[in-house]
């Protein structure tokens, strides 16, 4: 039965590997979910005392539920779902550990601490605790402030810090507490107060970041949900648990860094969880000599472009535009000009997002070119249509200071002329003005993107 195990945690490995490329990432989620459903049966087989009932009783409720939310949730609101998920993964951890205490058999003795168990149960039961609850609410407080709630951080400065850290040390505490009494009515009270700090410190330590930086915790968060499952892992002695939790934490972790790198912070700010504060500019909405323009004057420059760049943002998740993107890139490849698409690694709401739209409306893989890879070309590129982005093409990321500062942008500034297709002047997520507007090469169309490429692809199959 072990060799079930070892097949799932090679599902899983080889799941992930697939993911990592836009070609195979659907085979990779198959794959994983073949994986999820050989752990569990493996578990059944495993652990006998669970009895099959209740097994086939969770995978149908759990398959049930997953289905049912997954189907009813729409493209632009999968990053809520992610940030939800990834906090009920630490809910779960939590629970698990708690529940262990409740059957440890060492600890039916009255005169016994969790210290006298195993040092390996006394250190992973109140890490499982601490870890689970911090991501249950700091990915609650994503999935409020990615719904576009404004949830601000009642300090500032060092005194927020002071609170994290007394909070830390209070959780440190009730551990510590939780582990050498040996009073189990003591030891309960320790529980849910370590429970209860470590919930707080999540809530506190997600809400002061908000603007731009909120891809890099909506990745760590998802990287404590795999620790703390590890951690579980540790508590039940599972191996299959430590292994597939620590695949997804360091697999999180990974995806921090590329994040961080995307949005040029360092992890230790990320840690100690303070940046980025939640603003809007006060000149956010203040432009002098905006240009704008409609389908049909952007068909006429179509007409003439030989290299045309689509840069989609959150808003093309927002107006479903991704099929008429396409048909729009469709007509101009027919009509002789080369077209890509500009992916930002944090455009949209979760890492990936555009990749994910894009490739509902099957856009050819090797249209969709990376930052790094694209950025030396805007300077050659006729026209750039900017699709509902505005952080990831905002030029205000070049200043030395500011929500965005030292974020790598795509630098559409730098071509011939620029189109940017969004309903007003309105900020995007990090609340700040984009000088990209008012520039002398850029054209703004001010309707909902889907409504502005269909009146696009109109004038176009109207050209000669
Ligand atoms: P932005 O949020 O910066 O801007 C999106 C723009 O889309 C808005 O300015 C809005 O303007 C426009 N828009 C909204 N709806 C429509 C519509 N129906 N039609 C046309 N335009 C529309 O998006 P970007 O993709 O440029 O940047 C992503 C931002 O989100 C970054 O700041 C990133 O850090 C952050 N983020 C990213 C995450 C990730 O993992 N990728 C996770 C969490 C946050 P208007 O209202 O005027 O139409």
């Amino acid at each position: 039965m072990v060799y079930l195990y070892l097949l799932a945690t090679l599902l899983f490995v080889f799941g992930i590997k697939k993911l990592t490329s836009v070609k195979t990432c659907q085979k990779g989620n198959r794959l994983s979910e073949i994986g999820m459903l050989v752990a569990v049966v493996a578990t059944a087989l495993i652990e006998t005392n669970i009895g099959w009932p209740v097994v086939l009783a969770g995978l149908l409720v759990g398959a049930g539920v997953g289905a049912t939310i997954a189907k009813r949730t729409p493209t632009t609101q999968m990053p809520e779902l992610v940030a939800a998920l990834n906090g009920f993964g630490g809910l779960s951890s939590a629970l698990v550990a708690m529940g262990s205490l409740l059957i440890d058999p060492v600890l039916k003795d009255p005169s016994k601490a969790l210290g006298d168990t195993t040092l390996i149960n006394a250190i992973s039961t109140p890490a499982t605790i601490l870890i689970g609850m911090v991501t249950l609410t700091g990915s609650f407080v994503a999935y409020f402030k990615l719904s576009g709630k404004k949830l601000s951080h009642p300090l500032a400065g060092m005194q927020r810090h002071y609170l994290h850290a007394g909070l830390a040390l209070a959780a440190i505490g009730c551990a510590a507490w939780m582990v050498i009494t040996s009073n189990h009515t003591a030891m309960t009270f320790a529980v849910i107060l370590l429970a209860l700090v470590a919930a707080v410190l999540g809530v506190f330590l997600v809400m002061p970041i908000g603007g731009a930086d909120m891809p890099v915790v909506v990745s760590l968060l998802n990287s404590y949900s795999g620790i703390a499952g590890a951690a579980a892992g540790f508590v039940i002695q599972n191996p299959l648990l430590i292994v597939v939790g620590a695949l997804v934490g360091t697999s999180g972790l990974i995806l921090t860094q590329i994040m961080c790198k995307a949005m040029n912070r360092s992890l230790g700010n990320v840690l100690l969880g303070g940046m980025g504060e939640e603003t809007v500019a006060k000149d956010a909405k203040d432009y002098k000599n905006i240009k704008s323009a409609g389908a049909e004057e952007v068909a006429m420059l179509l007409d003439g472009a030989g290299s045309v760049v689509f840069v989609p943002g959150y808003g093309l998740a927002v107006a479903q535009a991704q099929h008429v993107v396409r048909e729009l890139a469709d007509l101009l490849q027919k009509r002789g000009c080369n077209v890509r698409y500009a992916i930002h690694p944090v455009a949209g709401r979760m890492p990936g997002h555009m990749n994910v739209l894009l490739a509902e409306s099957d856009v050819p893989y090797d249209q969709l070119w990376e930052m790094d890879r694209i950025n030396g070309d805007f300077k050659n590129t006729d026209v750039v249509i900017v699709v509902g982005a505005n952080d990831v093409v905002n030029p205000a990321a070049r200043l030395p200071t500011g929500p965005i500062a030292g974020m790598p942008i795509l630098d559409v500034d730098q071509a011939r002329t620029v189109v940017v297709i969004k309903r007003s002047l309105a900020p995007g997520y990090a609340g700040i003005k984009n000088p990209l507007f008012e520039a002398e090469n850029t054209l703004m169309v001010f309707l909902d993107a889907k409504e502005a490429l269909e009146a696009m692809v109109k004038e176009v199959k109207e050209l000669k």
